[in-house]
Formats: C-alpha cells, structure tokens, sequence
C-alpha cells in the first residue's frame, strides 16, 4: 500500500542524509496521505544505506501500525501531533544538524539576521520551553509534540516552517517530505549563518521592511521570485 508515498519518504531519507545534515541514525523524515490519514516514516535506528522502500513504516494518526515489519521511528508520535495540528503540511523532516541544534542546546530562538533566512522563513525560528520532568516521563515523544504545537500557538506553521525543540534540535516541515528536507538544510545554514553574525555583531535583526520584501516576493499573492509557471503546470 501507499508505494509512491513510501518511495517519495526513502528518497527525503536518503536525500537528507546526503546533505550531510544527518550522522549515523540522528534523523527522520516522514509524509502523510491526507485523503487516507495515513503517515508513511522511516523505521527506527535503521543506517540510511541499508534503507529500502518496503522498510517505510505506514501509521493511522493515533500510532497504530498498519503496515510494515519494522518498528517505526521512535519520533513518529512528534510528526503524528504535527500533522493532526498542522492541516497545512505534507511532510517532516528532523535533525540534529549542528549548528540548528547549537541554537537548540542555547534555548535560544534563530533571529531572523538577513535576507537568507527572510527568504523562506517569515521571522524568527523559535525554540520551544524545556519540558518538564513529568512531561519527559510521561509519553515523552507525543509530549514534545504537543510543546511544537503550542509553541506555535501565535506562530503560522506554513510561513515558519519549522522549530527549535529545546534541549534536542530542529523539526522541519513542508508540502511534502522533500519540502521539509530542503527546509531543514535552510534551518542548518541560517542556523549557521546566525552564529556567525552573533560572533561578529550581536543580535543584528534585519529590518522589518526587509523581511517582508523578501518573504512576500517569494511567498504568498504577490510573488515574483523565479519563473512564471506554464498553463499546463
Ligand atoms: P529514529 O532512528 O528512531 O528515527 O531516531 C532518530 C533520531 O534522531 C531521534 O531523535
């Protein structure tokens, strides 16, 4: 079942692995068949070398396995909160890429510093509360989900899409699995992009106006970045 989503979720794998953002097992990507509820994700603790189609995990959105020998990911409750939250978001992807998950270990939300980060983010990336010891004892992995979802509370997910659990690292999001693996390599390198600036000059905000121009020139009604889509498109 679902073999275009579990090919399309191998491939944000392999292709996250490849960007160099993930070391041995430190990643997951996931993706979701709306008109199904079902979330397709890669299974736990298994090297990305070895990964195969069949290995996609296939849940319905309470956590029950309906396919696959493998045990899923063990964040697979995380992106389950986030997707039944988030009705905007095909795909998720996490690291424990280094610089994003130095910004996370700080508890320090990545400040929007420039046009890079203001070309796919709309403001800052934030880092959610610490949990607490019950919450962390507790179902901690639908715990730290539910923190991602009221750390948005205020926040659009679609416009930023992504996150700083404290304490852990990045979670990505997007339309699609790949969405969210290009997603999180653009975290990583404004994540690093931020560290450097930090060091040179402190907290240098980009202005507002700044930020809105390059948000809205790629995103949203008035777009112009890029080339004009064809009819058949
Ligand atoms: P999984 O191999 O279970 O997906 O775990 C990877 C990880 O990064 C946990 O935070």
């Amino acid at each position: 079942m679902l073999i275009k989503l579990k090919e399309e979720v191998l491939e944000a794998n392999i292709t996250l692995f490849k960007s160099g953002l993930v070391l041995h097992t430190w990643g997951n990507v996931s993706g979701i068949d709306r008109e199904n509820l079902l979330m397709v994700v890669k299974p736990s603790g298994v090297g990305y070398d070895k990964m195969k189609t069949n290995d996609m995990v296939v849940l319905d959105l309470e956590g029950n396995i309906i396919e696959g020998e493998l045990l899923p990911s063990s964040d697979a409750p995380v992106h389950l909160e986030l997707y039944k939250n988030f009705p905007c978001i095909g795909g998720i992807a996490h690291t424990h890429s280094t610089h994003a998950t130095a910004w996370a270990q700080a508890g320090r939300s990545i400040p929007a510093m420039g046009t890079s980060h203001a070309d796919h983010f709309y403001g800052d990336i934030p880092c959610t509360r610490k949990l607490s010891s019950e919450e962390t004892a507790g179902n901690y992995e639908k715990n730290t989900g539910r923190l991602i979802v009221d750390t948005f509370k205020n926040i659009d997910a679609s416009s930023v899409p992504g996150v700083l659990v404290n304490d852990h690292g990045p979670f990505t999001w997007g339309n699609n699995p790949g969405e969210a693996v290009f997603n999180a390599t653009v975290l990583e390198e404004v994540a690093r992009m931020a560290i450097l600036t930090h060091a040179i000059s402190g907290y240098d905000i980009i202005d507002k106006h700044l930020l809105d121009k390059h948000y809205l020139r790629k995103h949203g009604r008035d777009t112009y970045y890029g080339q004009k889509k064809k009819n058949h498109e």
